[in-house]
């Protein structure tokens, strides 16, 4: 069945004002956000009831949807494909509505001159080092931005005087567009969305209140601060128009790679390389830090490939935190190549000693004889 407000409410298309009532009653109790706590489904299918309600139950409104069907919901989607009800967020019913409708319905829908002066958000992407986000930083950064006029202190005006209302959208800022069957909301073009005028613009901002250009802007990166991390600076994104609130500045921050250190929350891994004979006898490295220091590590007696050494409090700072995280050493044990003939005696001595000491790999070994075993009986049977 075709999903729309009639079938919402469970009535039928040519219901009646009083059927349409009782209908909505019924399914605004069943979805009721205090008979159904917590329940994000229900709370949104009682949004849905309820805006079903207000378009079926205004006989203008109801008019106007019969008459554009409630596909048009969809296409003012933008072909991103209809999914019931469910594309939606809160809000963005009702405004899609009078998006649509305004026209047929006169609808008065307040959306505030104030809002569209309002600076927009920014968003800046910055990239550090792992030694910088160890350490933490302080950095400048430059960004394209809208700033306040300094020729007339952002009020847009020559002499500072007073702005007017518009009289193209009497002071809303927005105004009513005809695109074809719909009526659509748009800035309006007069007072660029602000509601006012001014009778003397400024010539540099041509009344604006702001101009764009190079903002400089210093930043505190934190110590320990992890990759992907964002920071909000509230009041720092682009200046309002005329004095309006300014938007936010986003600085998300970038980790790049580190030849020596691989980062994992707050540890720092290092693959290290020990040599054969190091591995078995055990010994003492040193080992470089990220905060530049180096410290001895204890390779043990026997140690194995890609074992973990794991030293304390060694690895990356912590937000907000004294302690550090771990320095993690992963054995890379290699086998030695180009042998001088001195070691090679030492080896082979090394090795004829090793053959009568199997009990290191008797497991594998004790495998080998029952395979060997299972193979004979098969070739036998
Ligand atoms: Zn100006
Ligand atoms: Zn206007």
């Amino acid at each position: 069945m075709e999903h729309n407000f009639y079938t919402l409410l469970g009535v039928s298309s040519t219901a009646t004002a009083a059927e349409i009532k009782k209908a909505y009653h019924k399914k605004a109790l069943q979805y009721h956000p205090d008979k159904n706590p917590g329940d994000a489904e229900a709370e949104k299918k009682f949004k849905e009831v309820n805006l079903a309600h207000e378009v079926l139950s205004d006989p203008k409104k109801r008019e106007a949807y019969d008459r554009v069907g409630h596909s048009a919901f969809q296409n003012q989607q933008g072909g991103g494909g209809y999914e019931g009800f469910h594309g939606f967020g809160e809000g963005d019913f009702s405004s899609i509505f009078e998006d649509l409708f305004s026209d047929f319905v006169g609808g008065s829908r307040s959306r505030s001159p104030q809002s569209s002066q309002k600076g927009g958000d920014l968003h800046y992407q910055i990239a550090v080092s792992l030694e910088e986000a160890f350490a933490g930083i302080s950095t400048e950064i430059q960004f394209p931005t809208y700033s306040s006029c300094a020729t007339c202190q952002g009020s847009g005006s020559k002499s500072k005087a007073k702005p007017k209302n518009c009289g193209s959208c009497r002071g809303r800022g927005r105004v009513h567009v005809q695109r074809g069957l719909f009526a659509i909301e748009t800035e309006c073009k007069a007072c660029y969305g602000m509601g006012s005028t001014i009778s003397d613009p400024c010539s540099d901002c041509k009344g604006e209140g702001r101009t764009r250009g190079q903002k400089k802007l210093s930043i505190s990166i934190p110590a320990g601060i992890h990759d992907q991390s964002q920071i909000r600076m509230s009041g720092k994104g682009e200046t309002g128009k005329r004095g309006g609130t300014s938007g936010d500045l986003y600085v998300q921050v970038h980790i790049k790679p580190h030849e020596l250190f691989e980062r994992k929350d707050n540890d720092l891994y290092c693959d290290y390389p020990v040599s054969m004979t190091l591995a078995a006898l055990g010994g003492d490295i040193d080992i470089p830090c990220i905060d530049g220091q180096t410290v001895t590590v204890k390779i043990p007696e026997g140690a194995q490939y890609n074992q973990k050494i794991i030293v304390r409090h060694k690895g990356m700072s912590q937000l907000n935190r004294s302690q550090r995280g771990d320095l993690c050493v992963m054995a890379k044990i290699y086998i030695p190549v180009h042998l001088t003939a001195k070691q090679k005696v030492s080896l082979q001595d090394f090795h004829e000693e090793e053959k009568n000491k199997t009990h290191e790999v008797k497991g594998f070994f004790s495998k080998i004889k029952k395979f060997v075993k299972n193979l004979s009986v098969c070739f036998l049977g």
